[in-house]
């Protein structure tokens, strides 16, 4: 199968080959025909399977033809990341069709939002509080509306904003096109489907299944030998760009600080930073500034790094699909990538459901002389111990509020743990200047 077969406009075809797709992704081959037909579709599929080309392409397929200058197309999107993502897709992929997007989300002045609502576009991208304020400040017309989007609505809900879903779809029209996008299938998606969804065409790829091109492993180490293993990791692998994964955002707060210490170009992306702080991370490590990015599950959401070499969990995830999740980021469309994963004796249990969920056994590896046998510090200094699930202080609800970050060592994971951490610091903090040093650069403390 190719893209000739799904006869797009020359416009969109032009925008199919100006980003250099030759051959749909399965989630695409799927997708593209019934939303093309204007039936109603539930994608269950994850970051990484090309689901934003498989909603967009038909959509600015059926903007071609009708009116402009009015929202035709809204695609609601769990962070700000991923509404970036999904808009920029719709400049690259829409930009013979001169189909106008904009971004509309919190914690960045409204006003040009508002402008460019009224200049007029096609689609909006939004994230659903800034959504919900200008509905209610009458800043964004629906009446016109023909298709609507949930993306990541597994991801949505777990950021509690479901509420807010609903409060919006009570301002579209009944009669419009609904396409909903999922990574998971938990109970309370499979109601909101079958409430909004009409004869729903069920497209399903991967859900549990890694990127082929991924080579996995673990390292068995004690937690206080974590960040000594890692640079030693980093020292012996020639990675390209990395992401590292830890539980908490101070964690990720203080590892972005000692990789910059040792010399690498790091950067960690949790609370406290300002967007534009955020986004020069998210763009440093985009465009090569930054060699190694430290977050969050949540701070990372949406990240889009079709060039991440490595991914590589400092600590690992509280669930398999949070593990493919991760390293979803990893080998890409045709590239090749590695997952490591850090385990201590506690995650045990853990390795074993990962396993189970990849039907294959994680290979176990060590690194060559690298002292395993330096003793605990007797003193708790930090890390030596595993990270506590952080705590959400009273009255928060959504993520990107502020959060106090629970650091006393010595606690156990609880289960609630990830979805404490899916509400962890939705902005960014920089580690120090970028540094001008290469990818082995040694160890300089
Ligand atoms: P997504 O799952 O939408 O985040 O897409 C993952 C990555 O795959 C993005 O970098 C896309 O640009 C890329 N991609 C999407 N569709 C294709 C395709 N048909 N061929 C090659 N790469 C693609």
């Amino acid at each position: 199968m190719d893209f000739q077969s799904f006869n797009f406009h020359p416009h969109i075809a032009a925008g199919v080959e100006a980003a250099g797709y030759v051959t749909p992704t399965p989630i695409q081959a799927q997708a593209i025909p019934p939303v093309m037909e204007g039936r109603d579709v539930m994608g269950l599929a994850q970051t990484g399977t090309g689901k934003t080309a498989a909603f967009v392409l038909p959509i600015l397929q059926r903007l071609m033809h009708g009116g402009r200058g009015h929202v035709r197309a809204l695609i609601v999107a769990p962070t700000r990341e991923l509404a970036e993502q999904i808009h920029e897709a719709i400049g690259s992929l829409g930009k013979q069709a001169r189909i106008r997007s904009v971004t509309v989300y919190g914690g960045v002045n409204v006003n040009p939002q508002v402008q460019k609502l009224k200049g007029g576009v096609e689609v909006v991208v939004a994230c659903p509080g800034r959504l919900l304020d200008h509905i209610g400040q009458g800043t964004i017309d629906l009446a016109k509306l023909e298709v609507l989007v949930l993306d990541e609505a597994d991801q949505m809900f777990d950021m509690g904003f479901l509420p807010d879903i609903k409060r919006i779809l009570k301002h579209l029209p009944q009669k419009r096109q609904t396409l909903l996008f999922s990574a998971t299938m938990p109970d309370d998606i499979k109601r909101l489907a079958h409430d909004i969804l009409r004869d729903p065409v069920t497209v399903q790829v991967g859900s549990v299944a890694p990127p082929v091109t991924v080579t996995h492993a673990i390292y068995p180490v004690e937690q206080h030998l974590k960040t000594g293993l890692l640079l030693e990791l980093l020292r012996h692998t020639d990675t390209e760009s990395v992401l590292v994964f830890t539980r908490t955002k101070h964690r990720a707060k203080r590892l972005g600080e000692q990789l910059e210490k040792a010399g690498y170009k790091a950067a960690s992306l949790q609370g406290n930073l300002s967007q534009n702080r955020r986004q020069a991370a998210l763009d440093g490590f985009r465009d090569g500034t930054f060699q190694i990015l430290v977050a969050t599950d949540i701070a990372a959401r949406g990240i889009d790094v079709s060039q991440v070499s490595h991914v590589i969990n400092y600590d690992i995830p509280d669930t398999a699909e949070a593990y493919i999740h991760r390293i979803g980021r990893t080998g890409r469309a045709a590239r090749s990538g590695d997952a490591f994963t850090m385990v201590t004796g506690e995650d045990a249990l853990m390795v074993r459901t990962i396993e189970r969920t990849l039907k294959a056994p994680l290979e176990r590896r060590t690194v060559e002389g690298f002292d395993y046998s330096v003793p605990a510090p007797k003193k708790d200094t930090e890390f030596a111990r595993p990270p506590m699930p952080p705590r959400r202080p009273a009255g928060e609800k959504k993520g990107g509020a502020q959060q106090k970050q629970a650091t006393k060592p010595g606690a156990a994971k609880s289960k609630s743990s990830e979805r404490q951490h899916q509400k962890d610091g939705l902005t960014a903090h920089t580690t120090g200047s970028p540094k001008q040093r290469g990818n082995h650069a040694r160890r300089t403390s």
